[in-house]
């Protein structure tokens, strides 16, 4: 484990100290190691338009729950994350919005980008493989694609962001971007991103399913455990 510094996902103390002024804080606690950076942090907050989006998302947060006020207090989550977009990018006033997704997921994308439609939002949709710019433009070989030795468009996230920053949407959506692809995405748009899915081909999208398998299907990340491990890549 690396010493000195943030290790948030090691805290096991109940009663937190970036939750409350009388919890417990670790040697490791991000609260107590960070007073600088965090003060930096603070001073985004004052920008409006930070301010008013961090805002909204908060007010968004809150409002995922029912039955908020009940004593004693439980967690009562209604909304799906299509359902949190819609609400969220209302409070903002956005009209136009772009949906950035895979191939891999055009059915879901055609369903998800009528949704907002249905909703009142113009929607600006752009495809990974945009622009049809084989592989060989980044220096992916015959053997290095995904089927060997054929001719394969390279996935275009930065022609993605570039389409959707021509079209100045004011909130871009991604549906299923590969790992890294959705980096690029994230830092070429113009317009402040959030994520509707993101891309897992082994789990249904859903990355955690191997977290929640952790102690079964997914044993064999556990490097630990077992003296070799082959994590397939
Ligand atoms: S900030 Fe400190 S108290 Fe909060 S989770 Fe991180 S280590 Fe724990």
């Amino acid at each position: 484990m690396v010493q000195n510094e943030g290790q948030c996902a090691q805290c096991m103390v109940k009663i937190k100290f970036c939750g409350r002024e009388d919890g417990a804080a670790p040697a490791f606690c991000s609260t107590k190691l960070y007073p600088d950076e965090i003060a930096k942090a603070m001073t985004e907050y004052e920008k409006p338009d930070i301010r008013q989006f961090a805002r909204n998302a908060s007010l968004q947060e809150a409002e995922c729950y029912i039955d908020r006020s009940a004593i004693p207090a439980y967690k009562f989550p209604v909304k799906p994350r299509v359902q949190e977009i819609i609400e969220f990018s209302r409070k903002m006033g956005y009209k136009k919005l772009g949906v950035a997704f895979c191939g891999g997921l055009h059915k879901e994308a055609n369903v998800f980008c009528k949704i907002l439609e249905d909703h009142g939002f113009d929607v600006v949709s752009v495809m990974c493989k945009v622009g049809r710019v084989d592989k060989d433009m980044i220096g992916i070989g015959p053997d290095e694609r995904v089927r060997i030795g054929k001719p394969e468009s390279m996935c275009n996230p930065i022609a993605q962001a570039e389409v959707l920053n021509a079209a100045e949407t004011d909130f871009n959506i991604l549906l299923g971007l590969c790992v890294g692809h959705d980096s690029l995405f994230i830092k070429y748009s113009q317009a402040m991103v959030t994520v509707f899915a993101v891309k897992d081909r082994a789990m249904g999208h859903n990355p955690l399913a191997a977290i929640y398998t952790y102690d079964s299907y997914c044993e064999r990340f556990k490097q630990d455990r077992l003296k070799k491990v082959d994590v397939v890549e």
